[in-house]
């Protein structure tokens, strides 16, 4: 339980025991064993005291930042009212209500972030660090990059590492939402917050804790949850204005009718006008829509994607153009050569080149032409390296000037080259001021990438393409994915320039995603409405400059992304206009004298409640009516 939570319990525990006390004291009285009405009095107003302390508590925190108009300030405008006119039972259940309300509420957020964060439950604790012949168990924020670490069948791993010995199976639901478990052995990667399912491991640390997965997937979705949504803040503007209305309204309710009309009671008018008040307050309708908001990101975690904020939730339902990057997003970014063509070197000559220039690249290009190398790197042949985003890499191996990448690159070293006309991407190759020939390699699309494009298209979205490759590799793409528009040959801030064009000729209000692998294009991730990152697991600077993560690599988890966004938005809606439709009918109860003060406040509290179950109702099953 949070303090906010604690604080409201006890004041309502207090609270309610009194009204019990109050209660027994009349049934005294009605078998005759008095309790003066001063007493009966004094009781009542310290029930109230009690139970309006933290509304005036709040209040005044509220005024300290010129918020004066708000749900407490009605309540306390309200029941301060009708203690006035001597109506002090009312006032005190009125307050009682509005109390149980609240607590309602502040149980229902607390849940609601719980059971985010329990899913989310993939803080590591512990970590053996291996030392001499032996083991020693230490924070995993202890532990720095090359030391070695042991993980027992059923333990979380503590930081990303390598795994240097041992075959086993590795749990990443709570990271990924990929329920099938994933085989590793040496070389493989592993990532903290998953666990080990079968057999020991040893692994090398690669990064430190806070820089580790679970550490970083933590910090998000903390983010997340202070994120608020724009309808949120439209609803906190909302009452901005809402209540300084509604209050003027219910003094209008005192005072017009006995001075316009004779023979009316100021009394009564009074009366029903602090009941208007009461039947005012914005509690229930407020707070369902935070609710919804945390259900859609709860549920969107639950799957493997995660979403930095109700806001983009928002975005996303309204988002009808989806742009993808091409390599390593549409396709599997693992190319397989097709063709060495070397000029003046042997082939094997030119592969080897090749690896080498691409040793420290994790472009999707250099990790393929690596694997198909097959022979390790002796990273001390390499002296200085550099890589050219949407261009190619420059590196100096064996004191000699190396440059692989495509015909742009040629183009600006002046280097006359061979025009390759098949499909598929041309690394070339120059050597000391020469041209050695080229490694043609071809990409896969990914199964998933088809089902996507056609579901985004069937819904008549518009789906386009950019990419750092030449056009006909481009082409080919998109022809077989059936997408209509492609920019080619475009260097990462090419990329961005182009978008912002695309962007330009839409409306306001039509929304553009971009989809990339983190890869040359974390600045498009940034700069379009909604940046949607693939594979979370892998790029830091995708982590950083995206909205929405799909911790793995399935463009499909877009589908079901949207499908929550459009779920949460509908039941932000349905939860507002059900709220709002309830508060007129009470309005106008209260303003025909008919309905009591505690009745009003009890009629929000069952608005509350219905809202919050519409909006874990609907976000459970996100998939059924969208
Ligand atoms: P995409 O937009 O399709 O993901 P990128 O912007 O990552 O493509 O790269 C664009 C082009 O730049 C690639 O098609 C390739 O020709 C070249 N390139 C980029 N990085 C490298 C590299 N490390 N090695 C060789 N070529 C590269
Ligand atoms: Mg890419």
């Amino acid at each position: 339980m949070t303090k906010e939570v604690k604080v409201r319990f006890i004041e309502l525990a207090v609270g309610a025991a009194l009204c019990i006390g109050l209660f027994a004291a009349e049934q005294y009285d009605y078998w005759g064993l008095a309790v003066t009405e001063e007493v009966r009095q004094v009781l009542i107003l310290l029930t109230y005291g009690v139970l309006a302390a933290d509304a005036c508590w709040q209040v005044l925190k509220k005024l300290r930042r010129r918020k004066l108009f708000e749900e407490n300030m009605l309540m306390l405008l309200a029941t301060g009212g009708a203690l006035a006119i001597g109506r002090h039972g009312e006032a005190t259940a009125a307050m009682l209500f509005f109390h149980i309300g609240k607590l309602i509420e502040s149980i229902s957020l607390h849940h609601t972030k719980q059971s985010i964060a329990r899913f989310m439950d993939i803080r590591p604790v512990y970590a053996n660090r291996k030392r001499g012949m032996g083991e020693e168990n230490v924070k995993p924020e202890e532990l720095r990059p090359g030391q070695i670490i042991v993980i027992r069948p059923g333990e979380k791993i503590p930081v990303d590492a390598v795994v240097t010995r041992g075959f086993s199976n590795i749990d990443e639901k709570a990271l990924t939402g990929e329920f099938e478990p994933r085989s590793v052995s040496m070389g493989s990667r592993i990532y903290s917050g998953s666990i080990n399912q079968d057999s020991l491991l040893e692994a090398r640390v690669t990064r430190v804790y806070e820089e580790s997965a679970a550490a970083k997937i933590l910090n998000m979705v903390e983010e997340a949850l202070k994120n608020k949504g724009e309808s949120e803040n439209a609803a906190e503007r909302f009452t901005r204005f809402y209540s300084p209305a509604v209050t003027l309204l219910g003094i209008l309710v005192m005072v017009l009718p006995p001075v316009l009309f004779l023979g009316q009671d100021l009394e009564k008018w009074v009366y029903r006008g602090l009941i208007f008040l009461v039947a005012a307050c914005p509690c229930g309708l407020l707070v369902s829509v935070p609710i919804a908001f945390l259900a859609g990101i709860g549920a969107a975690s639950r799957q493997g994607i995660l979403i930095k904020g109700g806001n983009y939730l928002e975005t996303l339902s309204q988002t009808e153009t989806f742009i993808f990057d091409k390599t390593g997003t549409l396709t599997e970014g693992s190319f397989g050569v097709k063709e060495i063509c070397p000029r003046g070197i042997r082939a094997a000559q030119l592969l080897e080149t090749a690896a080498y220039a691409e040793a420290y690249s994790s472009h999707p290009i250099a990790q393929s032409l690596r694997d198909a190398f097959e022979k390790g790197i002796d990273t001390s042949r390499i002296g200085y390296v550099q890589e050219h985003p949407g261009l190619g890499m420059e590196a100096i191996i064996d004191g000699t000037r190396v440059f692989a990448g495509n015909s742009k690159l040629m183009k600006l070293l002046g280097m006359d080259h061979y025009e390759v006309r098949g499909s598929g991407t041309a690394v070339h190759v120059t050597a000391g001021r020469k041209y050695v020939g080229y490694v043609l390699i071809s990409d896969q699309i990914r199964k998933d990438a088809e089902d996507t494009v056609r579901w985004l298209l069937q819904h008549h979205m518009e789906v386009m393409m950019l990419t750092g490759d030449h056009e006909l590799a481009a082409n080919e793409v998109a022809k077989s994915l059936g997408i209509e528009y492609v920019y080619a040959n475009l260097m990462p801030q090419d990329k961005v320039a182009q978008m912002e064009e695309i962007m330009s000729e839409q409306l306001e209000a039509e929304k553009l995603a971009f989809v990339g692998d983190g890869i040359n294009d974390a600045p498009v991730l940034a700069r379009a409405d909604i940046g949607i990152a693939m594979g979370g697991l892998g790029s830091d600077a995708a982590l950083a400059a995206a909205d929405i993560i799909l911790m793995e690599d399935e463009p499909s988890r877009i589908i079901n992304a949207i499908r929550i966004s459009r779920g949460t938005v509908r039941v932000v809606k349905e939860n507002l206009h059900f709220a709002v439709f309830i508060k007129m009918i009470l309005l106008v109860l209260a303003f025909l004298g008919g309905i009591s003060m505690q009745n009003a406040i009890i009629a929000d509290m069952a608005v509350l409640l219905i809202n919050l179950l519409n909006s874990f109702w609907v976000l459970k099953y996100p998939y059924e009516n969208v």
